[in-house]
């Protein structure tokens, strides 16, 4: 017998999710954090692991993350769930309470892989759009939830690749509207003024999804964690794979927390830095800047007959400087989104970017 095996049929239409990476000096594209971890964070993860018996699996309930990750949040451990990066919980989430014959709602345009690992798990997507200014309009998302009835409604907040900030009453009328879970994924949730965090309780149906990957440098680590009810934990739990999250990542997981001040500094210095950059970017004619409360700023180029924001884009990249480029997507013509770098990356960003709209206007 020979051929190929198709995937099911309802995936053959997926592409997959992708992120170009260019060689080049400047990279802002990702939003990860511009810093490493600290020298003491590797030297004490180093030594724990140097001590850890590789040849047992690792504690399946994360027990000692879960209690000092739960420490750190004012939260029961038993409201904490983690996994490899927030992607799988999302994931899971998904797994668990979406699937065939249920509904997943997003806010478009917004974090892609909502959507994406909805397909994959066979949910279906139900799509609200956003207002002009990307906030989600309240009563449209009432209207929404009310009408499709989903299991899911995912806010993203700060959004991205927006950088908007949903108001506590969004996600108020949203949870009063529907029967779901909302889940409000939170990945840049300390660089913005307000987090959903506080409102989880037992009895509700909120779920606060965060990450490792920005401010605590960890993005090659892969750790994420849901801060929830406790009875979501519960079948979060029954639905992962046994032993999902590995020694390595538990242990530098809970040391990490040891530098909360100077992680929490990082922050606010990346914060400034988002502002000093946006500030800066709104002297400049030939786009318009969103306001942002992530470590990143979407900004869109208002096209000439000379320039468009794939032409600032590319001349960005031959200046040695590289940003995401959102400017053929549905809802964000035109669109680009650079990352906080350190404060150097930022200025040759803003040096590159008048050039490069300068050259569009010649
Ligand atoms: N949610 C949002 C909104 C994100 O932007 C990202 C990272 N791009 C993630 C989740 C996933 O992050 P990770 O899997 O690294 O925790």
């Amino acid at each position: 017998m020979t051929g190929l095996v198709p995937p099911r049929d309802d995936l053959r239409a997926l592409e997959g999710y992708h992120s170009p990476q260019l060689d080049v000096s400047v990279r802002l594209n990702t939003n990860e954090s511009p810093f490493p971890p600290p020298p003491e964070f590797v030297e004490a993860w180093t030594a724990a692991l140097r001590d850890a018996p590789l040849h047992r699996y690792p504690d399946r309930a994360a027990s000692d993350l879960r209690a000092a990750l739960g420490e750190q949040l004012g939260q029961p451990a038993e409201r904490l769930f983690c996994a490899n990066g927030s992607n799988e919980v999302l994931q899971t989430l998904l797994l668990t309470y979406g699937g065939a014959g249920r509904k997943a709602a997003v806010f478009e345009p917004t974090y892609a892989l909502h959507s994406h690992i909805a397909r994959i798990t066979a949910t279906e997507v139900v799509f609200g759009e956003r207002r002009a200014d990307f906030s989600i309009d309240p009563d449209a998302a009432v209207s929404l939830v009310e009408r499709e009835r989903p299991t899911l409604t995912f806010v993203c907040s700060p959004n991205n690749p927006t950088g908007t900030v949903e108001p506590a009453a969004t996600i108020d009328a949203i949870l009063g509207a529907t029967d779901g879970i909302v889940v409000v994924d939170e990945a840049y949730g300390e660089f913005a003024p307000r987090s959903a965090l506080e409102l989880v309780s037992d009895d509700g149906r909120l779920v606060v999804v965060r990450t490792y990957s920005k401010v605590w440098s960890m993005a090659a680590l892969r750790l994420g964690y849901a801060v929830a009810p406790g009875w979501i934990v519960e079948e979060l739990d029954k639905v992962v794979l046994p032993y999902h999250l590995d020694v390595a990542t538990q242990l530098a997981g809970r040391l990490a927390l040891d530098l909360a001040p100077e992680m929490g500094d990082r922050v606010h210095r990346l914060v400034d830095e988002r502002e000093r950059v946006a500030k800066e970017m709104s002297t400049m004619s030939g786009i318009e800047v969103y306001p942002s409360g992530a470590n990143f700023v979407l900004f869109r180029v208002l096209g000439t007959a000379h320039t468009d924001g794939h032409a600032v884009w590319e001349r960005m990249v031959a200046k040695g400087v590289l940003v995401r480029d959102f400017s053929r997507w549905p809802r964000l013509a035109e669109c680009l989104r650079v990352t906080v770098g350190t404060p150097e990356e930022n200025d040759v960003f803003l040096g590159a970017l008048r050039v490069a709209l300068q050259e569009g206007a010649a």
